[in-house]
């Protein structure tokens, strides 16, 4: 693949390249797969004579070509580029015109073209985001080489245009429409975008900013256009106060697109987002936090980001870690969720997960090249990130982060930024060597441990290095000490702490004994916090009595990074979940903190012969729940997502049977579509000989594409050889027609840990095919199959040894593939090390 962007190009061509700006013309026709475009590009050039200048372009057939008015055939085509000789251009202002036919996507990038099954109704959409722009129009596909866009768009009458501006005139002339859009201000070409069909709207305004919501017609009816505004304006509210500079793009559109891959992007005033957020069914609480923290965190872009550029992909933490924590923080501010942070913490869990892996990297990144960057979107740009800005946001105060924030706005609107930039507008306004500080955080890797010890009539707090440097570091936080008084866990002091090097005391005279002493209370750390083990005994008798939810979900956070790390045994986690966390009441701590969690530690750290045990244990405790009549909705959903979750034995999956079939019925769960689905999977996983016609039947009830990507992945799910290879094949060899969202939803479906039998072959065949997917693949589709095709149903040594051997042997592997593969091996490591410790 040579569709590729090295950063030593884009600083060349940065440096010969300035006042870029675009003039499209476009032409799309129903029921093709493919559309005409004309695009003129206006620059000033100063790179003499000599060379060639590289233009990013991805097309099917150039028409014709001039440069500077005149027919030019004398430049070199590439897969991905144009080759411009540099005898042709001239010193200032040049023109560059192409016109040309292309072909839509189906990765769900680039210009994506899908079909919606149920009505026929044609939806298109560009995602650009790292380096996908020039596979719409020929460009200078990099964030720094920043232009204005002006579309002309010709298309059937009947679909609706959705670009970064509105349009200045429309005309209808017989089944088609021409639309000009208005000139775009000046921003980086991966924020380009174009979102086309027969769109469902609904309009509101926030304050004079009109704002629009679409989606798919067949999708209208589950659309809660009303909690979304109120979410989209409440947001608008406080960042264009908080940031000190109105929202700069007019008019706020959010368009719900198929087969989206990631979820969402921050197109200028045009967010597309992916349409697992319109639910199709009730969800609980965090799941519409989460949803909403999205809406947040696209719009934080409009300034970071959009505004304010990261010059290269290497400082992508300067969009996606202040995206990541602003959005928290804006909405803790507002009335709709104002516990975001506490969801921001279990946010975090991503950063401490991947900063623990020997892929780790700073937070200040490097990307070579924009393959490169695509494996920086991660939990260390993004999570880590965030965490870290919050963590500076409590050391210099909150009043002098925002300051600094006012300043880098007013300072660098529409232009591009490197980490320095950042780093001058928080000194100057915080008063604080920042750049120590950056050093610290921003240059160097890891995660500190921080742990109680009780010494000689002293309590300390222990800080450990972080384990990829032994570096100790400065940290900010608060600890709380909470004492039994007749049974109930009672605060007796919180205090503001600063960290430096191995201990810190907090208590000089310490008397206490049978103390819950709690470290990163209200978590504005960046750092690992253990329990004393003394703590334990109390936490098992105790621990609901715990007023403060924000501090149960410290406990149980601090509990799960003990589990992690061999600190603690699985099972006594279970025992205290199975106790103590079903007496806990608020239902985001017990889905986030104790029930996946238990799901996970059954599935990872408990040994092979006494997992069922536990599950079996679960699937009671979900049954007997669940059938309590008096459960709001919220819990039921819970519920039954455990009892689904853990059904395996034969009587457990006839209850779910029984339950597809409505002959027995749990209160406040209604089989809706999604959950038939969700069924029938299982159903067909565990082998059920009635599985193959049920899904047939399925089918023809529900005919959305979820639907057919749901029966495709019930069926790859049935354990038996045929349909196992002939999916295998269709992963490998795609039919015509077959998106990577579709391909996708099959993979899910492959691997189910009972059906190990039947999957060992395709532990070679995984290992023989996976570089060559990376390397011909689009992006998204390599990455779900490096992930779930991996042969995760078997963590033990041998395959730990087989992915080590494959990484020693091939020096060369593919940046993306090498990195997901170091990370399986890092996570078999980390089972196999609590497996070992607490196997009996
Ligand atoms: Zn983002």
């Amino acid at each position: 693949m040579d569709n590729i962007l090295t950063q030593q190009e884009a600083m060349l061509r940065s440096g010969q390249i300035s006042e870029v700006d675009y003039t499209l013309k476009l032409k799309l026709e129903k029921g093709s797969q493919e559309y005409e475009g004309e695009t003129t590009v206006r620059f000033l050039y100063n790179g003499g004579k000599k060379g060639r200048l590289k233009v990013d372009f991805v097309s099917k057939k150039i028409e014709i070509l001039w440069i500077n008015g005149k027919e030019e055939t004398n430049y070199e085509k590439k897969e991905s580029a144009l080759f411009l000789p540099g005898e042709l251009l001239t010193e200032g202002k040049n023109e560059l015109k192409v016109k040309y036919k292309n072909v839509f996507d189906h990765s769900g990038s680039g210009f994506h073209k899908f079909t919606d099954p149920s009505d026929k109704a044609e939806y298109m959409h560009t995602d650009f985001e790292p380096f996908e722009a020039h596979r719409l129009f020929p460009s200078f596909d990099q964030p720094d080489l920043k232009a204005t866009y002006e579309l002309e768009i010709t298309g059937p009458s009947e679909w609706t245009y959705i670009h970064n501006t509105v349009p200045k005139s429309e005309e209808t002339q017989g089944n088609y429409k021409n639309i000009k859009f208005n000139k775009t201000k000046k921003f980086s070409t991966y924020l380009f975008s174009l979102i086309v069909g027969p769109y469902a709207v609904w309009e509101d305004k926030a304050g004079e900013i009109p704002l629009r919501i679409f989606c798919r017609k067949s999708l209208s009816k589950y659309m809660d256009a009303e909690n979304l505004f109120a979410i989209t304006k409440e947001a608008f509210g406080f960042l264009q106060e908080y940031f000190g500079v109105p929202y700069p793009y007019g008019k706020y559109d959010q368009i719900f697109v198929p087969e989206f891959n990631m979820g969402a992007m921050e197109n200028v005033g045009a967010v597309t987002f992916s349409e697992s957020y319109i639910f199709r069914g009730p969800r609980i609480y965090s799941e519409y936090l989460n949803r909403a923290n999205t809406v947040y965190h696209e719009m934080v872009h409009m300034w970071f980001g959009n505004l304010v550029t990261m010059k290269w992909w290497n400082d992508l933490w300067l969009n996606e870690s202040f995206a990541d924590y602003l959005s928290y923080y804006s909405m803790s501010n507002g009335k709709i969720f104002p516990d975001a942070l506490e969801h921001f913490y279990v946010r975090e869990e991503w950063a401490y997960r991947e900063d623990q892996l020997s892929t780790t990297h700073p937070i200040a990144g490097k990307a070579e090249n924009t393959l490169e960057a695509i494996s920086n979107f991660d939990g260390i740009s993004y999570s880590k990130g965030a965490s870290v800005l919050r963590q500076l946001m409590y050391y210099v105060g909150e009043e002098k982060f925002r300051d600094a924030m006012r300043l880098y706005f007013k300072r660098h609107a529409e232009k591009n930024t490197v980490l320095n930039d950042f780093l001058s507008c928080m000194s100057e306004t915080s008063g604080i060597d920042i750049r120590g500080w950056s050093k610290e955080w921003l240059e160097t890797t890891g995660v500190n441990t921080l742990s109680p010890v009780r010494q000689n009539g002293r309590l300390f707090l222990h800080q450990g290095p972080s384990a990829t440097n032994g570096l100790l570091r400065t940290h900010a936080l608060q600890a709380s000490l909470f004492r039994e008084k007749n049974g109930v866990l009672e605060e007796v002091w919180k205090k503001r702490v600063l960290v430096k090097g191995k201990e810190t005391l907090l208590e000089e005279n310490y008397t206490g004994e049978a103390d819950l002493l709690l470290l990163n209370t209200e978590d504005f750390a960046y750092a690992k916090t253990y329990l004393s083990k003394e703590s334990l005994p109390i936490l098992k008798r105790s621990l609901h009595t715990l007023k403060d939810r924000f501090s149960r979900r410290v406990v149980w956070g601090s509990l799960w990074q003990m589990v992690r790390d061999a600190e603690l045994a699985p099972k006594e986690f279970l025992e205290l979940a199975l106790d103590q966390g079903l007496k806990e009441p608020d239902l985001s701590v017990r889905n986030s903190h104790i029930l996946t969690k238990a799901l996970t530690v059954i599935d990872n750290y408990i040994p092979e012969a006494e997992k069922r045990n536990w599950s079996d244990k679960l699937n009671k405790i979900a049954k007997e729940k669940s059938l309590l009549a008096q459960n709001p909705e919220q819990e039921q959903i819970l519920w039954f997502r455990i009892l689904e979750n853990t059904s395996k034995s034969p009587e457990q999956l006839s209850y779910l049977k029984e339950l597809l079939d409505q002959k027995k019925s749990i209160p406040g769960i209604a089989m809706d579509q999604e959950r038939r689905w969700v069924i029938l999977s299982r159903l067909s996983a565990y082998g059920d000989p009635e599985s193959s016609k049920r899904i047939e039947e399925e089918t023809s009830k529900d005919n959305t594409d979820l639907g057919a990507k749901k029966a495709f992945l019930a069926r790859i799910s049935f354990p038996d050889p045929k349909t196992k290879k002939e999916s295998w094949e269709r992963f490998l060899k795609p039919k015509e027609g077959d998106s990577t969202d579709f391909l996708r939803y099959g993979m899910r479906g492959f691997q189910w840990n009972h059906q190990k039998q039947l999957l060992i072959s395709y532990t070679d065949s995984y290992f023989n095919s996976v570089i060559s997917v990376y390397e011909t693949r689009d992006p998204h589709f390599a990455s779900a199959f490096g992930h779930m095709m991996f042969p995760s149903f078997e963590p033990d040594p041998s395959l730990l040894k087989r992915t080590q051997e494959f990484l020693d042997q091939n020096k060369k592997l593919p940046e993306l593939l090498k990195k997901d593969l170091q990370q399986q091996r890092d996570d078999i490591q980390r089972t196999l090390k609590v497996l070992e410790k607490y196997k009996n």
